[in-house]
């Protein structure tokens, strides 16, 4: 059973105001405490360089989330909803959210999920279609519900929404607490997927590749409705034979149920100079993702891969795809 201890934690003066942040200090109450003005400005936190990554993961923050703006998307959802949490205790060495946080990417729980979900569930009700809110776009649910039961409070209170759909992906299996419950159908959960040797090497701190199975088929059989992320999908010198082999795993390893219902998303890994750097001096001996001969800089310090490669792994991942699962849906390819 996963279980995070963290080392220090920094909260702002008012998070004990809340049923939330009480909870969590009694949780916690063993663990050291600074108090801080604003999650986003702490001072010991900006005197760290990138080479205290790993230890800065070990920290907690806790804090209310001020802005609740949510922002148009057009891949898997209508909306991508700030919610209850920021950051992860995991370490992949692509994590996007690095692009945005730069090394402050540490798990950042935010109290006020009450204030979130009255939003929540006034803009679902307010539209007379029904609506897809992505939730868990800044951190991953299903790891911040191990110590927050924030997930499973979430899908009880959005099963009461007349209108709509909550989604999230996660890289982890702890799903085990949300099974019993009555989603009513009202949460997409997208479980993400690299062969082993990624897991591994690469998405630091996350579930194994078997243990992400065996949650697709208990989400399946619960009643979710369940996506598959291939994502990101990494070109290293044999990602071939190492996306091939994933898929037959999947194949082997998924229930008939779950063949017949999950859909698919892919997504080719995209870089950046922020995470060069810091990977490079948290993690000297990782394996190399960053390729200068398959990928191109933007100019504002992101990598892709050219053209040329990108056209011809998105055809070979599809041609693969449908030799093991031919009738499933692809929601799109990137
Ligand atoms: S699990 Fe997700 S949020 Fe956490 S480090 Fe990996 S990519 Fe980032």
């Amino acid at each position: 059973m996963y279980s995070f201890i963290p080392e220090k934690i920094y909260y702002e003066k008012n998070v004990e105001d809340y049923e939330l942040g009480k909870q969590l200090f009694e949780k916690y109450k063993d663990v050291p405490k600074i108090q801080i003005e604003s999650h986003n400005n702490i001072l010991e936190m900006r005197q760290k360089s990138n080479i205290d990554f790993v230890k800065m993961k070990k920290s907690l923050i806790i804090g209310t989330r001020k802005s609740l703006k949510y922002v148009p998307n057009k891949k898997t959802s209508d909306f991508l909803v700030p919610y209850t949490s920021s950051g992860c205790t995991a370490m992949c060495l692509y994590c996007y959210l690095v692009c945005n946080y730069n090394k402050y990417s540490y798990l950042r729980l935010f109290v006020n999920r009450e204030q979130m979900m009255e939003k929540l569930l006034k803009t679902a009700n307010t539209f007379d279609r029904e609506l897809v809110f992505e939730i868990g776009s800044n951190s991953d649910l299903v790891l911040e519900n191990t110590i927050t039961s924030n997930l499973e409070w979430t899908i009880n209170e959005f099963s009461k929404s007349k209108n709509g759909y909550i989604t999230l992906p996660t890289k982890f299996d702890m799903v085990d607490n949300i099974l019993n419950l009555d989603h009513k159908g009202r949460t997409i959960i997208r479980v993400s997927v690299n062969p082993e040797y990624i897991i591994k090497h690469v998405e630091i701190g996350t579930s194994k590749l078997e243990g992400r199975i065996r949650a697709i088929n208990d989400l399946v059989e619960a009643g979710y409705r369940v996506g598959v992320l291939v994502a990101p999908i990494i070109m290293l010198d044999n990602w071939k034979q190492l996306y091939h082999e994933l898929l037959e795993k999947l194949y082997d390893g998924l229930s008939e149920k779950a063949k017949k219902i999950i859909f698919f998303e892919i997504i080719f890994m995209s870089y950046s100079y922020v995470q060069n750097a810091i990977n490079s001096e948290a993690f000297p001996n990782a394996i190399q993702i960053y390729s200068k001969e398959l990928m191109r800089g933007t100019g504002r310090g992101k990598y892709y891969y050219k053209n040329k490669y990108l056209d011809e792994g998105k055809e070979y991942i599809v041609e693969n795809l449908r030799e093991f699962f031919p009738h499933n849906i692809i929601e799109y390819i990137v």
